[in-house]
């Protein structure tokens, strides 16, 4: 091909950012699409698994990472009553980082420095030639070679090329929430993720931001309608209510909150496809997942470093096959790390057994689980392209 391929993606979440400085690498002009009106300031604490790690760090950012992060030192148990769960023998080989959600997306951000068009929400994608046609709220057009759809949960791009993701309520709300380190005496010593679990819930916490910050997500039972937004605030009380009569640091951490948010979580099967014609999907939009596993932003990262590897030099003709191609191999995979995160849902939350018995299936459920850490994406995309050509 002689011209470079125009990308227009919609959606500046860690997906879409992430997608756009991969595609750009590899030699293609990329234009993102956020219905926002700025970049958005929502959201806690996240985990960034090894698996999404090696990706950002190869394309470049691992000094910003490492300015962002805290480096993980692997995962603490305990039952609801703070009696220790001996850990997990098969650990991930590389690290896995805890960032502030709203950090890392002005890390991509930065490092995109190409063009967002913030305040374009996209309303609907129509076929065009060889290429598809978004339309904005505003009425705004934009043809592109290639769409592809990052626009999360909610998304219209996936509406839009005749798919429904149907949720399934998990019955348990996530409080989310952020709490200064300094407010809490013992909090400076804390490291890597720290789980309690047991009763039908579970609570776990981890510093971000250097250190700064502790970040507290807590699986609560629930039948109540709940959005899936990081904006629904929820009540501290009622979740220490919650909590109540769990081990001391449990309690000593919400009481330090000023406030909380409230997600409901939704489980939702693999999609039958992603991709028609010249548009595609990519993140939570492609694969929600429930949030267990720590693996919805990690496996949106692996989509968009799979996706350039494939359109790396395609000519406009063989853009179909090449994004049949990465739903090929993505979707298997995405699928696999869907169901490992409902089961680890269902294990935090079981109360069942003593200390060494949950230790015991904790070491069962993760060795099943090792195949996802030592995956490099842009190998196997590689590999799948070269089998083809
Ligand atoms: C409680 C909880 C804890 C989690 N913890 C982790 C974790 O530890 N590790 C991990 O890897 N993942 C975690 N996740 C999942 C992770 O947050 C998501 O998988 C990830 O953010 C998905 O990124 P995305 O870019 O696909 O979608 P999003 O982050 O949702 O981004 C979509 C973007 O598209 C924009 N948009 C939407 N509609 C339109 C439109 N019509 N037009 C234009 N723009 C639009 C939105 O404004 C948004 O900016 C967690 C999730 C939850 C709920």
């Amino acid at each position: 091909m002689t011209d470079r391929l125009n990308i227009a993606i919609v959606g500046a979440g860690i997906g879409g950012l992430s997608a756009a400085l991969a595609l750009r690498a590899r030699g293609m002009n990329v234009t993102v699409f956020e219905e926002a009106q700025s970049p958005r300031k929502a959201g806690a604490g996240i985990s960034i698994p090894p698996n999404a790690a090696i990706l950002l760090k190869r394309a470049g950012l691992c000094e910003a990472i490492e300015k962002i992060t805290t480096r993980s030192h692997g995962l603490t148990l305990r039952t609801s009553r703070g009696e220790p769960v001996p850990g997990p023998s098969a650990t991930p080989t590389a690290p896995s980082y805890q960032i502030h959600r709203v950090e890392l997306l002005e890390m991509l951000l930065g490092a995109w420095a190409g063009t967002v068009r913030f305040g374009h929400r996209c309303v609907a994608v129509n076929d065009v030639g060889s290429g598809a046609r978004l339309t904005f709220a505003d009425g705004a057009v934009c043809d592109a070679d290639v769409v592809i759809g990052a626009d999360g949960i909610h998304s219209i791009v996936r509406r839009e090329i005749g798919l429904t993701a149907s949720p399934t309520s998990e019955g348990i709300v996530a409080y989310r929430g952020l709490v200064q380190t300094q407010k809490l005496s013992w909090a400076a010593d804390l490291r890597g993720l720290n789980m309690w679990m047991g009763d039908g819930r579970s609570f776990i916490c981890f510093p971000v931001s250097q250190g700064r910050l502790i970040n507290i997500v807590a699986f609560v039972p629930s039948s109540l309608d709940m959005e899936e937004t990081w904006f629904a605030p929820g009540d501290v009380r009622t979740l220490a209510g919650e909590y109540s009569g769990w081990d001391a640091p449990v309690q000593d951490i919400i009481a330090a909150l000023d406030q909380t948010f409230r997600w409901g979580i939704y489980d939702r099967p693999p999609l039958p496809y992603w991709s028609r014609g010249c548009v595609t999907l990519l993140g939570d939009a492609a694969h929600p997942m429930v949030p267990h596993f720590g693996q919805g932003a990690g496996q949106s990262i692996e989509d968009g470093f799979a996706l350039a590897v494939l359109l790396e030099h395609a000519g406009r003709e063989e853009i179909p096959g090449r994004l049949q191609a990465y739903q090929n191999l993505r979707l298997g995979r995405t699928s696999r790390v869907q169901a490992a995160s409902r089961l680890a849902g269902r294990f935090y939350r079981s109360a069942a057994g003593n200390p060494s018995e949950q230790a015991e299936r904790m070491r069962e459920w993760m060795s099943a689980a090792a195949w996802i850490f030592p995956y490099d994406t842009e190998e196997a995309a590689g590999a799948l392209l070269r089998s083809v050509n």
